[in-house]
């Protein structure tokens, strides 16, 4: 009884594997097999790649609302600039939420829990 033929498992080849010596054989070459497996980490690292993105431009823009002088700041507003908390560091502290991103702290308010103020965590060389 012949064995069944395969076909590479390289999306981008698919070439038919007439001759094997192991059933567990998945790719015509080892090129194949390479790139198979280069594609497939491609596909894993796309979604932390997509949120690194979003983290970088978060705090992008954080740099610029503190460039503007502002360190106080609305929460919708910042809803509204597409800002995630989600994304940030979870709160240490549930009775007084700080999140955490990059060098930065964003806390609520406490006397008025629609605001948040964003601290810089890193103590400028200069001061
Ligand atoms: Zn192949």
């Amino acid at each position: 009884m012949g064995k069944p033929i395969k076909t590479c498992e390289n999306k981008e080849c698919e070439a038919e594997i007439t001759k094997y010596k192991s059933d567990k054989r998945k790719y015509c070459s080892d090129s194949c097999k390479h790139r198979a497996n280069f594609l497939k980490s491609k596909i894993k690292n796309r979604h932390h790649n997509e949120w690194l993105k979003t983290y970088k431009e978060q705090l992008l823009l954080l740099r610029i609302i503190l460039k503007r002088g502002r360190n106080r700041i609305r929460l919708t507003t910042l809803e509204d600039l597409n800002f995630d908390l989600g994304l940030l560091q979870a709160p240490s502290s549930i009775t007084s939420p700080a999140y955490r991103i990059g060098e930065y702290i964003i806390q609520k308010d406490k006397q008025d829990d629609n605001f948040c103020t964003i601290k810089n965590v890193i103590i400028t060389k200069n001061s």
